[in-house]
């Protein structure tokens, strides 16, 4: 069996379109959407997905800018810088570019953006919305893995779904999206992480893969049930690509997991697209919430 590839560009295109639109309504009364991302110890060459965030929100007609801290900032001036972007009013979304360089620390930083310019949904106060089912800024990824779910795999009631990996902005927020008890999702979710034992009996029951464990081509044909759906979340640069070759790969052995599942998302072009259209969709969103218009989510 080929596994049918869920491309993520073109539901993302759609996304983005919706807030293309969304963004020229706001313009129109004068309010011009600011993204602002926070970035510490950015390489000289600078960080592509900062810069993918920049030009995607820039390309649907918000503003975006960049704060780049040394890699030796404090604590307390990765907080001031924060918290003084927060405060701008002509800023609708803060982004704390995640991971920070050690010994700083993501979790202390949680609380130093205002929750209602999270477009990441990581402040303590969303997650504890989106938790329970209130309206609140979600993580991009899993809503951009939710969505493509809904358009590809159909209703998710009573299926097992089995995610790798618990991080903040994409494992641990999709299991709680996914066991809603909301229209199509429903699933029965499993959450494996690094202590799992016999991860591979556990991913090989599952209906739904996903797989964000940050290793590359940790997950191959032995590790998915035949016919399953598996979406890859992993992106890492292959070091030496052959001319013409790709350049990215993801935590998912594509070759060989292409012939055993049903469906699989490619790398790159699978989810990353869809994160940031789901990340501009949240700052349509609190930029409309800004100016007292009610969000379409
Ligand atoms: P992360 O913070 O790096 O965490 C990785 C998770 O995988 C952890 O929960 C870890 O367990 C678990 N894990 C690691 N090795 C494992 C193993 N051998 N068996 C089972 N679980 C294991 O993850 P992340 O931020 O979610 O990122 C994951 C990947 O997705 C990265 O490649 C990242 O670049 C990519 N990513 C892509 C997008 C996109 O839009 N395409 C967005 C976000 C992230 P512990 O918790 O026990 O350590």
């Amino acid at each position: 069996m080929d596994a049918t590839v869920l491309a993520g560009a073109p539901l993302a295109a759609e996304i983005r379109e919706g807030v293309r639109k969304r963004i020229a309504v706001l313009r129109e009364r004068g309010i011009v959407p600011g993204l602002s991302i926070v970035t510490v110890g950015e390489p000289p060459s600078g960080n592509p997905y900062v810069r993918a965030k920049c030009r995607a929100a820039e390309e649907l007609g918000a503003r975006a800018a960049v704060t780049r801290l040394p890699h030796d900032s404090s604590e307390a001036a990765v907080r001031a810088a924060l918290r003084e972007i927060s405060d701008d009013p002509s800023i609708h979304g803060v982004i704390l570019q995640l991971p920070i360089p050690a010994p700083l620390r993501d979790e202390r930083h949680l609380e130093d953006i205002a929750p209602e310019k999270d477009v990441d949904g990581i402040h303590p106060l969303n997650v504890g919305r989106w938790v329970n089912g209130l309206t609140a800024h979600r993580p991009a990824t899993p809503l951009g893995i939710v969505e493509l779910l809904r358009r590809h795999a159909g209703d998710l009631a009573g299926k097992h779904a089995v995610i790798v990996g618990r991080s903040r902005i994409v494992g641990r927020p999709l299991s709680v999206f996914l066991s809603e008890r909301t229209r199509g999702m429903n699933a029965t979710v499993t959450l494996c992480h690094s202590e799992t034992r016999d991860l591979a009996s556990y991913t090989t029951q599952a209906d739904v893969l996903i797989v964000a464990m940050g290793k590359r081509r940790a997950i191959g044909a032995a590790e998915v049930r035949p016919g399953a759906i598996v979406i890859d979340v992993g992106i890492h640069p292959i070091e030496h690509p052959v001319p013409g070759g790709p350049k990215y790969e993801g935590d998912v052995d594509y070759e060989s997991v292409r012939r055993v599942a049903s469906a699989l998302t490619p790398v790159p072009g699978g989810v990353g697209p869809l994160t940031v259209a789901m990340l501009l969709s949240n700052l349509a969103d609190a930029a409309e919430r800004a100016a007292g218009i009610a969000a379409a989510r």
